[in-house]
Order: C-alpha cells, then sequence, then structure tokens
C-alpha cells in the first residue's frame, strides 16, 4: 500500500486546490526554504488523523486553513488522500481508496469531518482501517524533524528496541502473547481449584 495522490484545497500554503502525485517506492520532495515541503507532511497527518494541531505547526486548527492576509479567508480545508491498495494492505477490496478531512469554520466554532470513499466516517473508523495497514498514531509511519535525535540520542535502548519492535510488527505479537499468558494463568487457576473440589469428592 502507498500513497498515490494528495489533494490540498484551502490547506495551509496550498490556497484553491493543488494534487501532488506521488510514485511506489521512493519520493523525494524538494523545494526552497519556506515553499511548502513540510506542509505536505502535514497534510498526510490532517488528513489520516495522526496529530494534533501542535505537531501541524499550528496553535489551533483553524490556523491550517489557508490564509494568505491579503483576501478572506476561505471557510473550510480539505486534504484528500489516495491510496494504492493494489497489495490488499488494507481491508478494502479494491486497488485504491481515499481518506479525506475537511475542517470547516464557522460563527459558532469549528467543525472536522472525516470521509472514506467520500463516505462520512469517524476518526476511530479511519484508524481501525489504517492500523490493520500498520499505519498508527503511535507508529512511525511519519517520522517527524527531531525524532531522529530523540531516537538515536535520547531515548535508552530499551525504548529503541520498542520502536524497532513496533516496525517490524513483532510488538502486535508480543500483546497477544501477554494475553493468552494472562488467560493461561486464569485456565490454571480453575485446574486448581477443580482439582481441590476433586480431592475433597474422593
Ligand atoms: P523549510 O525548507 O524551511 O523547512 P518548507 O518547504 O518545509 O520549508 P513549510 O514549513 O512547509 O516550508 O511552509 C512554510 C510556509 O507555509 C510559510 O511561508 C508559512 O507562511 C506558510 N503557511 C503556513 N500556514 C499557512 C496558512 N494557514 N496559510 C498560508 N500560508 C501558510
Amino acid at each position: 500500500m502507498f500513497i498515490k495522490e494528495i489533494e490540498f484545497v484551502n490547506f495551509k500554503s496550498f490556497g484553491k486546490r493543488v494534487k501532488i502525485p506521488f510514485y511506489e517506492g521512493f519520493t523525494a520532495i524538494s523545494g526552497p526554504n519556506g515553499s511548502g515541503k513540510s506542509n505536505i507532511i502535514d497534510g498526510i497527518l490532517f488528513a489520516l488523523g495522526l496529530s494534533g494541531s501542535k505537531t501541524m505547526r499550528a496553535e489551533k486548527l483553524t490556523d491550517l486553513i489557508f490564509n494568505d492576509a491579503k483576501s478572506k479567508q476561505p471557510e473550510f480545508a480539505q486534504v484528500t488522500i489516495t491510496f494504492d491498495n493494489s497489495d490488499r494492505k488494507a481491508p478494502v477490496e479494491a486497488d485504491e481508496f481515499e481518506i479525506s478531512r475537511k475542517i470547516k469554520q464557522t460563527k459558532s466554532g469549528y467543525y472536522s469531518y472525516f470521509y472514506f470513499n467520500g463516505k462520512a466516517v469517524s476518526l476511530t473508523e479511519v484508524h481501525e482501517l489504517l492500523g490493520k495497514a500498520g499505519v498508527t498514531p503511535e507508529g512511525y509511519n511519519v517520522v517527524m524533524q527531531g525524532d531522529i535525535s530523540q531516537i538515536t540520542a535520547k531515548m535508552s535502548p530499551t525504548e529503541r528496541r520498542k520502536i524497532i519492535d513496533e516496525i517490524a510488527g513483532v510488538s502486535e505479537f508480543d500483546e497477544k502473547k501477554q494475553k493468552s499468558l494472562a488467560e493461561l494463568d486464569i485456565v490454571k487457576e480453575q485446574i486448581e481449584k477443580i482439582d481441590i473440589i476433586v480431592e475433597e469428592v474422593k
């Protein structure tokens, strides 16, 4: 599974509608300072609900709506991510699917909506779908500036090991193993109780 295209409408520095194609494997984005490279990453975090506004370098969510101080700020911003799913990593029976998020500013506050293939869904549903394809808010699918020094310099070897396990998908099995061992303990206890009763009956 990989990102095939991102469409921005009024998101951060992307006024109007901008479509950016991505390719299987490695896509590098280059451009002058302040041209909006990091805003593309912020768009991914926003559309997939992977982080709060601070990580997207905005004080509040509505700061993510395009604002050039020259014209009236648009009422909404929307980011749509098209995934190539030909490997069926996500549990969707189609070669591609779309996840989109719209934030709308009104006089009484703001509203945030998520869509799966154009149909309104909850953030939990987006997380459930992406989680099955190994994309999670806690995961390292998006590595931010500063994450590398955090991982290499500040973390203990055990914490680093945890990250590697998460990326490799081992931690999922660790959790299942812990759950099974806990269930086994309960069963052992029940067997002991039954053995005592059997002994008493004898
Ligand atoms: P660098 O190479 O320096 O890291 P970059 O290419 O990653 O830069 P970004 O940080 O993505 O650039 O973009 C910063 C630009 O986005 C700034 O010029 C900022 O004014 C603009 N920007 C951020 N939010 C908005 C917004 N809501 N409306 C319009 N422009 C915005």
